[in-house]
């Protein structure tokens, strides 16, 4: 059965990931494939709906109804879209998807890494990525970022312990299996040369 490719991009917020969603996308149809790029939370009308209820400075939410929230909503992207694309032989490139919620939900909230890694497993329907790309933000760079652009939405919001704390969650989990780390201190191009080189390996497989 021919079957597309699924590819995610991690890292901490502003650290580039949807501008090299964008570029990969672009570079990828030039090939000739067909691409669909997505995010999480979000991705489907429910999950987008599940999405502004996350990102609401308005909402309260516990750790672990957070943690349900996210879960829900990507029960519903992966039934409705990731998989219907996969047999259709896409390339889905998502933006975000389980580690996002091992690093927020597990190392930044502190909640249970066991019980976050079997809700990933049972909302995924056991899918794994093809490949997860996480993008490490130096430090430096990051602070940087956070003055010039802050964030508005409650997570952005989140105090700067909890942050810290994912992406620090980050730089562990590139070393997982699947996963494989970019510079993402560097400028746009050079990120985006680096992504392709690895995405190429994928495609002669
Ligand atoms: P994310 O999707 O991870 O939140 P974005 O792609 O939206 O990140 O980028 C966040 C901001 O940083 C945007 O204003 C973008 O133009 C800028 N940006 C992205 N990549 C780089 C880079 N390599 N160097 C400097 N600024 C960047």
């Amino acid at each position: 059965m021919k079957r597309g490719i699924f590819i995610v991009l991690e890292g901490p917020d502003r650290s580039g990931k949807s501008t090299q969603a964008g570029l990969l996308k672009a570079w990828l149809e030039k090939r000739g494939l067909e691409v669909m790029v997505t995010r999480e939370p979000g991705g489907t009308y429910l999950s987008e709906k599940i999405r502004e209820i996350l990102l609401d400075p308005k909402s309260d939410i516990e750790p672990l109804t957070e943690l349900f929230l996210y879960e829900t909503s990507r029960v519903k992207h992966t039934l409705e879209k990731i998989l219907p694309a996969l047999k259709a032989g896409k390339v889905i490139i998502s933006d975000r998807y389980t580690l996002s919620t091992t690093a927020y939900q597990g190392y930044g909230r502190g909640l249970d890494l066991k019980t976050v890694e079997t809700l990933n497993r049972i909302a995924t329907l056991n899918l794994k990525p093809d490949l997860t790309i996480v993008f490490d933000i130096p430090d430096k760079v990051f602070t940087q970022r956070e003055k010039t652009r802050p964030g508005r939405d409650r997570i952005e919001r989140a105090p700067d312990a909890f942050r810290r704390r994912v992406n620090r969650a980050y730089k562990l989990l590139a070393r997982r299996p699947g996963v494989t780390r970019v510079d993402g201190g560097r400028s746009v191009g050079e990120i985006q040369a680096d992504i392709r080189t690895r995405v190429e390996k994928l495609l002669r497989k």
